[in-house]
């Protein structure tokens, strides 16, 4: 349903939680956020997550209870199509790599708006590559497709993966061995980035970054979009490097 992402150098969480709260009027039965915890500079350890089923501002609580901060995250409020609204089907959803669930910690960090069609076959497809589900929602098979597909670049790996998906969707990813970058996708579902002063952001509409930058690229169909401190770069849906136009938009909540 909604999207908030970003790189910074300062703690994030606010604004992604805030971002979150600009987007609730659409409705969403649960919501959540991920972050590097790396990513701040003297921040250690890997990705954290908080997810809830209730109120966004339940979420900050959570958050500001479990010292969740980061520079690089990825926020969401879910509108389930596939499985219940359970915390445990809420997104951010992480890959657990291959192997038992519970015994290896997550690298992919992964939010999704849309439907993949073809979730089934893909499911199938890693289960017999050992990956354990831990949800019973479509989105879940992106994190774990893009683990697979992984080789030390995460940008590469969503251009990989999405090759395989079906359906629609706006998606920010993240990986635990890159801590200042997030991808972003889109196809069927809209995504913005947000340039701001040495920070950069996705979102799924801009109106989540009121009062954050007024600096917005809308991407266009099929755009992959990789975002870094004070950078960014898209390609188009053939994986060509690609200018997209800068807009000052004031968005008001
Ligand atoms: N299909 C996904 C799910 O059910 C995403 C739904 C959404 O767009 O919020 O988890």
């Amino acid at each position: 349903c909604g999207i908030v992402g970003a790189v910074s150098s300062r703690n994030i969480v606010p604004i992604l939680v805030q971002g979150l709260q600009r987007l609730e009027y659409r409705g969403y039965d649960s919501c959540g956020v991920a972050v590097h915890a790396a990513s701040l500079s003297g921040g250690t350890g890997g990705l954290q997550r908080a997810r809830s089923t209730s109120r966004v501002a339940e979420l900050m609580d959570q958050v500001s209870a479990d010292h969740i901060e980061g520079g690089t995250g990825i926020a969401h409020t879910r509108w389930a199509t596939h499985g219940a609204p359970a915390v445990h089907n809420a997104h951010p959803h992480f890959s657990h790599g291959t192997g038992a669930a519970d015994a290896k910690p997550g690298k992919v960090a992964l939010v999704h708006n849309g439907i993949i069609e073809n979730h089934e076959e893909l499911r199938a497809a890693l289960q017999a590559k050992g990956y354990v589900f831990s949800s019973q929602t479509d989105t879940e098979v992106i994190a774990h497709l893009v683990d697979s597909v992984y080789d030390g670049d995460i940008f590469e790996a969503v251009k990989t993966a999405i090759r395989q998906l079906h359906g629609a969707y706006a998606i920010a990813v993240f990986h635990k061995d890159e801590p200042q970058r997030v991808i972003g996708a889109r196809a069927g579902s809209p995504l913005i980035l947000g340039v701001g002063q040495g920070e950069t952001f996705l979102a799924s509409d801009a109106m989540a970054l009121a009062g954050v930058t007024d600096q917005i690229v809308y991407l266009e169909e099929g755009d992959v979009v990789d975002i870094q401190l004070g950078k960014y770069w898209v390609v188009d849906r053939e994986h060509k490097a690609v200018t997209r136009v800068v807009k000052t938009v004031h968005a008001h909540s």
